[in-house]
């Protein structure tokens, strides 16, 4: 059974159609990586899965279950954004368990699992400070420690290193990288950086225009690409 799973997933705003007869089954565990240049949808898709966006046709299953108008929070993902607001006001303890709160975790429960996403992401020192003493990567190690707390069988990222400088994104990158053999859990992350792309995912998805142009392996795409698009985007300098 697949872990996620789009059948014929399209969307439309008023008359634009932005996503068109997507068709994708991902396995659990996989990493996938959305590509595609500004404006291509990868951020629409993401959403649908995650529920913050309502479908126009089609269907999304997570496990096998039909969750297409299902509420976020009873999907099992988490999603990272690029902008991660944290709360300035509390602590990155608090700022990690806020979601458990308000899902009526009981206080031992929510204690494991901080202490556990602050364990993973490093951050254990780091707990009773306030958000404003932290650097870009902790800042995003929080942001990130947030979804891992809800134990989702799915991550959603959606450019989650973009804001960073690029020598912080690349150790953001072995960030993730990490996670993702620790946790074992099935990603779809969202970049318009091919190299990003390129290191951490099992699979790519080519997107243009709100169809998928190639889906394969990095060196497949990069080594033969389906067309110009894809060429140009990802493939071999010839
Ligand atoms: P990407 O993440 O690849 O940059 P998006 O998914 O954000 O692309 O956007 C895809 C297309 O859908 C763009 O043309 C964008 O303008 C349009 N779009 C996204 N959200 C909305 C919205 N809420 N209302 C109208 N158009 C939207
Ligand atoms: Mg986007």
């Amino acid at each position: 059974m697949a872990s996620v799973e789009l059948k014929a997933v399209t969307k439309s705003f008023g008359p634009v159609k932005v996503i068109e007869g997507i068709d994708l089954a991902i396995e659990k565990g996989e990493f996938v990586a959305f590509v595609g240049p500004s404006g291509s949808g990868k951020s629409t898709l993401l959403r649908m899965i995650a529920g913050l966006e309502t479908v126009t046709g089609g269907d999304i299953l997570i496990d096998g279950k039909d969750v297409t108008f299902a509420e976020p929070s009873d999907r099992g993902i988490a999603m990272v954004f690029q902008s991660y607001a944290l709360y300035p006001h509390m602590n990155v303890y608090d700022n990690i368990a806020f979601n458990l709160k308000l899902s009526k975790f009981d206080r031992a429960e929510i204690d494991t699992r901080v202490k556990e996403a602050a364990r993973i992401l490093r951050l254990e020192e780091l707990l009773s400070r306030s958000p404003a003493q932290l650097s870009g990567g902790q800042r995003q190690r929080v942001a990130i420690g947030r979804a891992i707390v809800r134990h989702p069988k799915v991550f959603l990222f959606d450019e989650p290193l973009s804001n960073l400088d690029a020598a912080l994104r690349v150790q953001m990158r072995l960030e993730i990288e990490r996670l993702h053999r620790e946790l074992g859990a099935t990603m779809i992350y969202v970049t318009h950086d091919q190299v990003e792309a390129m290191t951490l995912a099992d699979r790519i998805v080519a997107l243009d225009e709100g169809v998928i142009q190639q889906v394969g392996p990095p060196l497949e795409l990069y080594a033969g690409p389906s067309n110009k698009f894809v060429a140009g985007f990802i493939g071999s300098p010839k």
